[in-house]
């Protein structure tokens, strides 16, 4: 997808700062953390969000989700992690590009919003 700020990340024309990558998924360290972890995890496959996740092969959907069990022992998330995914304007999401925040490495609010 033309003009999509993770289709180029993940092309690497956009420098970040990998932590996992296989054939589906490629997850990097966002640029504005709000934890002491936080890596966003994408599908390789262009869809917009949650929305539009219909659009994608049930096997991609999947890798998401091994990749971010994956990343949180990688990290060293022990103690739990919370998943997030907003999706369109009522979530704020910025990036139109479907995306797992990973949020971790202290203890999380236990009101989620
Ligand atoms: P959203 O608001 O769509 O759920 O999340 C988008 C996330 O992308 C935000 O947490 C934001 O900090 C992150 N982000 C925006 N631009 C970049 C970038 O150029 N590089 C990285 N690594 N993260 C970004
Ligand atoms: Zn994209």
């Amino acid at each position: 997808m033309e003009n999509c700020l993770f289709c180029k990340i993940i092309h690497g024309e956009i420098p970040s700062s990998k932590v996992y990558e296989n054939d589906q998924v490629y997850a990097f360290r966002d640029i504005n953390p709000q934890a002491p972890v936080h890596v966003l995890v994408v599908p390789k496959k262009h869809v917009s969000s949650v929305a539009e996740i219909s659009q994608l092969a049930d096997a991609d959907i999947a890798a998401c989700l091994h990749a971010v069990s994956e990343i949180a022992v990688q990290e060293g998330l022990s103690g739990g992690y919370r998943v997030i995914s907003n999706c369109g304007p009522d979530a704020c999401q910025s990036v139109p590009h479907l995306h797992f925040h990973i949020l971790g490495g202290r203890q999380m609010a236990e009101q989620m919003a």
